[in-house]
């Protein structure tokens, strides 16, 4: 018989789970409920306090908390998840793929003499576990089991509804932790500005920005403060997150014309990212296969082309727009203006 433990971790506030650990008590729920499973769930936060969105989950609450707890650092993650693992005498162990989490999880199975994989997006099976990842950048996708224990599976943001249960005090066990004596302090936490942040992976919306925004346009001019202009405004206005093409980026070390605001980061497709939004609008980009394999979990498609025989319109997209991004974007912007004013 299976143990299935959830880990979980607080939000920079310390008083909220994060959306994320949300995902992974729903993935462990749903587990639980098909095997027949007993299912635990663990908090790493500097108090007690996350703990109340969890006093419906109807699962065993255990605790590590405390100052040591309060913000990310290797060596106290890796002792927490370590102890909660073993308070739980837990066989499969669920954990968001968070940059807490992600960076411990694999020292911690290793630790305890168990397995992990990454990049989980879906956990099904009814006599056994069976986790599903995705294999060269999304093209392949595989359905793992193993007979090693703990299994830990490390589950992807965005693949699972958060579970949203009516706050209350919860009943939890605290776990001791035996801590390492500390050799990193963490002094503080340096982030953008919020305005920014251009790469919101909460956001419905993915825009994508190609090179064709820098270069020449049909007057024979390039225009690129422009081009700023209009994607800024737009991902102000919309809230959307902000993509590129590899082209536009690798511009910068080219020495043409840049767009400030994006980075290496920003990059979606086969040496980029695979973001999960509900839809995606891609603008001035061609759509070639390394770039649109990033888009595999992108749920509906639009793209803006001046090029009828662009990637977009040979079934890549669900609606192509041959037309100018720069007049159709400030369109767009002057009505998403007009709509708040
Ligand atoms: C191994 C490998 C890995 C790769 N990995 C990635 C990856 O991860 N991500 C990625 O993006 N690429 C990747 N590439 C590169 C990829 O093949 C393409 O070269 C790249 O995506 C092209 O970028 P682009 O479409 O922005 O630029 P371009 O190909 O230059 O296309 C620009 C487009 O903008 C259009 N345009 C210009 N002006 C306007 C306007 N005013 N209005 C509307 N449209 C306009 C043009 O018609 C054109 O279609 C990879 C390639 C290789 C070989």
């Amino acid at each position: 018989m299976e143990s299935i433990l959830v880990l979980t971790h607080a939000d920079e506030t310390g008083e909220a789970l994060t959306k994320a650990s949300l995902e992974a008590v729903t993935a462990g729920k749903e587990l639980s409920a098909r095997l027949n499973a007993s299912l635990t769930i663990g908090i790493v936060a500097v108090d007690a306090t996350a703990a109340n969105s969890l006093a419906s989950s109807g699962a065993r609450l255990l605790a590590v908390t405390g100052e040591a707890f309060a913000q990310p650092r290797y060596a106290s993650d890796a002792a927490a998840l370590q102890s909660l693992t073993r308070a739980a005498n837990a066989t499969i162990v669920l954990a968001p793929a968070s940059s807490r989490f992600a960076r411990v999880a694999a020292g911690v199975a290793h630790r305890l003499g168990g397995f992990i994989d990454t990049h989980i997006t879906a956990i099904g099976g009814t006599e056994t576990v069976e986790a599903t990842r995705w294999f060269y950048r999304q093209r392949v996708e595989a359905v793992l089991t193993r007979d090693a224990r703990p299994w830990f599976l490390l589950l992807d943001p965005g693949t699972h509804a958060a579970f949203a249960g009516q706050p209350a005090p919860a009943q939890i066990e605290q776990v001791a932790v035996q801590l390492p004596a500390p050799r990193t302090t963490v002094n503080g936490l340096r982030a953008p500005a919020q305005g920014a942040q251009t790469i919101r992976p909460d956001a419905k919306l993915l825009f994508v920005a190609g090179a064709g925004w820098t270069k020449k346009q049909p007057d024979g001019q390039i225009h690129i403060t422009e081009a700023g202009e209009l994607i800024l405004g737009f991902l102000q206005h919309s809230g959307a997150s902000l993509g590129s093409s590899k082209s536009l980026v690798d511009q910068g070390g080219e020495g043409e014309p840049v767009l400030p605001f994006l980075t290496h980061m920003n990059q979606i497709g086969q040496t980029g990212a695979t973001p999960r939004h509900a839809k995606g609008l891609s603008t001035c980009c061609h759509g070639e296969e390394p770039h649109v394999v990033g888009w595999r979990f992108i749920g509906s498609r639009r793209a803006i082309s001046l090029d009828p025989n662009c990637g977009w319109t040979r079934g890549k997209a669900d609606v192509v727009y041959i037309a100018d991004a720069f007049q159709v974007m400030a369109k767009v912007n002057a009505q998403l203006e007009a709509t708040k004013s």
